[in-house]
């Protein structure tokens, strides 16, 4: 750190993203990526658009915020691409939060929440999960604060029923921010809420259900008037945040329903039968509507399976904070074949601690 940085960025622990190996050869089930490549339609678009590099792309990525917003039965003005997720949440912290004027978070959410609110300033406020780790809607309802949580939660999976985010958007004095960066393995999103609840921000990401991670693509749906405060943000930040090949990319997942609807459906199926099957080995599972399970067993701590498990060359993710975490591993779901793996080998470290 150089004497020349800001006083107000000291403190800062910024967000820690899970390893990228460098080499071949793991089984990677630790950053919620997709197991299963970009749609050829993707590759196609991506690829034509390559010859267009030397030009700056249309600013508005008015390709891709139009069929969003068609997909969505929106209009445009209801839509902002963003330079991955992270990059909607960046703008929204940047809009809506400053000292004295906090979101509110679960306690165990996504762990950018809290570098977001001391980026700008903001404190961190934080309410408990239930006992069955679940985000505790009641309290939200109850908060005055800008609310900001994720749905299906981030690290537990867990999903909130819409008949609670309702409840939660009823007072509508303040922003009810929801990150479905999960929401297509199978939970409800709340953007059906958008024109009844004008105070909802659902924030969406390509990353995970479209098998575009590297490529960088989110978006905000919201009310009209939200999403101008935002492109506010956008126009005094990076007026070309999503890159040509990016949008081109990103226009032909979407338009691949077919693909997209085969890969979730296989995520789905691979994440049912590695929960049947790490029950079956008496580990405790949260039961979640994520591209991920969270897991632990009485055997062994959390860090050391996660270390055993790396031994054997398949990687997933431990948290050491928040304590809650700290018994539990993720484990990202990839193909079925990497799943079964993954059981053959956890249980032989588990028979293995067992003896
Ligand atoms: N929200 C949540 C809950 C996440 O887990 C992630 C992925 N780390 C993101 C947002 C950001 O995803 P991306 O920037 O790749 O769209």
């Amino acid at each position: 750190m150089s004497g020349f940085l800001l006083e107000k960025y000291r403190g800062i622990s910024p967000y820690v993203p899970g390893e990228q190996p460098k080499e071949a050869g793991y089984i990677k089930l630790n950053t919620n990526e997709s197991p299963f490549p970009p749609s050829e339609k993707a590759r196609e678009r991506y690829m034509r658009a390559f010859d267009k590099l030397n030009l700056y792309n249309d600013p508005e990525n008015g390709t891709l915020t139009g069929a969003i917003a068609e997909e969505f039965g929106l209009k445009r003005e209801n839509v902002l691409v963003t330079n991955g997720s992270d990059e909607a949440l960046a703008f929204i912290y940047m809009a809506y939060a400053e000292k004295g004027k906090p979101f509110a978070a679960p306690e165990v959410s996504y762990g950018f929440y809290p570098v977001f609110s001391r980026l700008v300033g903001a404190d961190i406020v934080t309410y408990p999960l239930k006992e069955d780790l679940s985000v505790d809607a009641e309290a939200f309802a109850k908060c005055d604060l800008n609310v900001i949580f994720a749905n299906p939660n981030a690290q537990t999976g867990t999903f909130m029923p819409i008949s609670d985010i309702e409840k939660i958007a009823r007072k509508r004095s303040r922003l009810v921010v929801v990150d479905e960066a999960y929401v297509d393995f199978g939970a409800e999103s709340a953007v059906a809420l958008i024109r009844k609840y004008p105070n909802i921000v659902v924030v969406r990401t390509f990353s995970k259900s479209r098998s575009l991670a590297g490529a960088r693509i989110g978006f905000v749906i919201a009310a009209e008037d939200i999403v101008a405060d935002l492109k506010l943000v956008k126009y005094s930040f990076n007026p070309y945040n999503l890159g040509r090949a990016a949008e081109a990319a990103a226009t032909g997942a979407l338009e691949d329903k077919e693909y997209f609807d085969t890969c979730r459906e296989k995520i789905i199926e691979a994440r049912e039968y590695t929960l049947r099957r790490a029950e079956a080995l008496g580990l405790r599972v949260i039961r979640g509507k994520a591209n991920f399970l969270l897991m632990s067993s009485e055997d062994i701590d959390g860090g050391e399976l996660k270390n055993r498990l790396y031994d054997e060359k398949i990687i997933v993710r431990h948290f050491s904070s928040p304590a809650l975490l700290s018994p539990y591993i993720r484990v990202t779901i990839g193909s079925m074949d990497e799943m079964k793996t993954f059981i053959k080998v956890l249980e032989k470290i588990l028979s293995g601690v067992r003896k």
